[in-house]
């Protein structure tokens, strides 16, 4: 391999390893993303207004229970023919009355509330369920992207260990003038010569050039993008 095709070379590893560093990047962007964030918000806001319809249950019902004693009372006192009075008899006798509608409007709203936190509950219990679906998908998905990482980590460590092999066979002149070239135009310092054509830039190379690119004991570069010559052979 010539001077000019090492560095060809050279730059085949630097491109390499540069779009698998992207690739991590990007794995490492979808890792680090929750894409349940939305689905676990919304079970999170549920979860909140069951245990408050629920806590709200319990007040109607521990409210029923006290009037529902009361009443008791109140009517077995009405009953027992202890009160004589006849004000005082009516007097007991509308609060009866009183406690019984107290009772009945509780009672319907007891009912009402049952409902709706049954139907909550149903809700909840559905949401619940795609949430772990939507889990076990994403653990699924995370695994086979973990997997990849480390297969593209493998292959970065492999290609840095080529780079510095190379690298130790070219003198450093020639990498000097690669790195600033690359430097300057997108990581693209070598040009492969194809047909007498230079394959970044398009342009002819004259004949002379041609045979010293073949012979290779010196640096051509392309006299239109500046980029050095080299023919893979
Ligand atoms: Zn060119």
């Amino acid at each position: 391999m010539n001077r000019a095709a090492r560095l060809l070379e050279l730059q085949k590893i630097d491109l390499e390893i540069k779009d698998k560093l992207k690739r991590m990047r990007e794995i490492s962007q979808t890792l680090q993303e929750d894409p349940l964030a939305d689905l676990r918000e919304k079970h999170e806001e549920m979860r909140r207004d069951l245990e408050y319809l629920e806590s709200l249950q319990r007040e109607l019902e521990l409210e029923l229970l006290g009037i529902s004693d009361h009443l008791e009372e109140q009517e077995q006192l009405l009953y027992s023919g202890r009160i004589r009075n006849p004000k005082e008899l009516a007097h007991l006798q509308k609060e009866v009355e009183a406690l019984k509608r107290r009772r009945d409007q509780l009672d319907e709203r007891l009912m009402a509330s049952l409902e709706r936190t049954e139907q909550l509950r149903n809700r909840f219990s559905e949401l619940e369920r795609q949430l772990k679906e939507a889990e076990a998908r994403w653990e699924e998905q995370r695994a086979k992207w973990e997997t990849v990482e480390r297969k593209v980590k493998r292959y970065l460590l492999l290609l840095r260990r080529q780079r510095e092999l190379l690298r130790k066979r070219i003198p450093p002149g020639d990498l000097k003038l690669y790195e600033e070239l690359a430097r300057l135009k997108g990581g693209v310092a070598v040009a492969e010569l194809k047909e007498g054509v230079c394959s970044v830039c398009g342009v002819s190379v004259p004949q002379r050039q041609i045979e010293a690119v073949r012979r290779g004991d010196e640096l051509i570069t392309c006299s239109n993008c500046e980029r050095i010559l080299a023919i893979v052979t």
